[in-house]
This record gives structure tokens, sequence and C-alpha cells, in this order.
């Protein structure tokens, strides 16, 4: 099986059409179910996003790539780990919502983008019932506000569950500590997810160009 119908197995299975959840941020409500990822899959099936194989390093387990960064080639890519096991699929869920914002060229600081791919992570995880231990430390974070929206689903509340903005607050702080976020990659670059983001303004936008 290549790698492109493995990640397109993951967008379309159980886990991805259960997945639904609204983060309300500064009025705005973005939500995330299993329209935005059939929305990547078919990206992926026209070819506007490739599936690239990746070697992790400790900090980066996984990418999305963008079409207007340097490294890019001319379509948004994917890089993705062999896809071994669940923590795996937890990461290329995680980046499949990096997809979703730049094919929707939503309007959303980094942080709270990566906020929502951790949120994701973390549902994939639990559907998937992968001991916590496997987690990564920000997906486990994120645990806590899976489980709320899990719990929703539980009791067959009507619609998608609405994320706690406290419970969000916490989260979009530890992912801009984060060393992966928070520290540049080279002196000098930007950490547009990291507390400080371009420097000292604070979080930055992602580029996201679809
Ligand atoms: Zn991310």
């Amino acid at each position: 099986m290549t790698m492109k119908t493995r990640v397109l197995q993951l967008l379309q299975g159980p886990e991805a059409a259960r997945i639904r959840f609204t983060v309300m941020i500064g009025g705005t409500a973005i939500t995330i179910n299993r329209a935005s990822f059939a929305m990547v899959a078919n990206a992926m099936r026209n070819g506007k996003i490739g599936v690239t194989p990746f070697a992790p390093t400790a900090l980066v387990g996984a990418q999305y790539v963008q079409p207007a960064s340097a490294a890019a080639p001319s379509s948004g890519q994917l890089l993705v780990p062999p896809i071994l096991g669940r923590p795996d699929e937890c990461a290329v869920m995680h980046e499949c919502t990096h997809a979703f914002f730049d094919l929707t060229s939503t309007s959303i600081n980094a942080t709270h983008e990566e906020a929502i791919c951790y949120i994701v992570g973390a549902l994939y995880n639990r559907m998937t019932h992968l001991n916590p231990t496997r987690w990564t430390q920000t997906t486990q974070t994120a645990g806590i506000i899976a489980n709320a929206v899990l719990r929703r689903y539980a009791v067959g509340a009507a619609g998608i569950p609405v994320v706690d903005a406290g419970e969000f607050r916490t989260l979009a702080l530890t992912v801009s500590l984060r060393p992966t976020y928070f520290l540049p990659t080279k002196l000098g670059d930007s950490t547009p997810a990291g507390l400080f983001g371009g420097i000292l303004g604070g979080p930055t936008q992602y580029i996201h160009n679809g």
C-alpha cells in the first residue's frame, strides 16, 4: 500500500468520521468535522496535496508544507513518517488538519492552529485507545479537551461540541512554550506558533494560500 493510500484511508476512516468540535476564537467559530477531512482527501486525490516520506526528528514527527515556502514543491506536501503505528497515524491526522486550514485559507494565528491540530490528534488517540504513555506531551494536554468532547458524544448531545474557552487558552499557552514552536530552527528565524511569534509581536499566522 502506498503512503498516499494509507493517508486517504485515515482521512476516510471511522475516527475521522466521528471527530467534530468547534473552537470559538475572538467571536469566530472554527469547526473541524468529517467534511474537513473529506476536503483534504479530495485535494489529495486531485493532486493538490502530495504525500512525501519524511524522516522524523526529535522535535518534528511529521510536517505539512504549504506551496509558498522556500523548500516546497508546487503543491502542498504532507511529509509523513513511515506509518507503522497509531502514534504515526496521530501525527498524520494532526498534519492533515494543517492542510485543511491551508485549503480554506483560514485566518487564524499559528498557536491556535496548532492547538486545534493537537485536539484532533488527542481525539484520534482516544478513539483508537492508544495508551497515554505513547502520546506526545502536548497531545496529552489536548487530551483534557478531547475527553470533554468525547463525553458530549457519549451522552448523545446534539450538534457539534464547543471547546471550553479556558481549556483552549491553557492548551494554546502550552503549545507556545513547547521547544518545537518556541525555539527558532536557526537563529533569527521567526517562530509563528511560539510565545514570542515574530520575535516580539506574539504568535503570527502560518502561510495559508491553499
Ligand atoms: Zn502542527
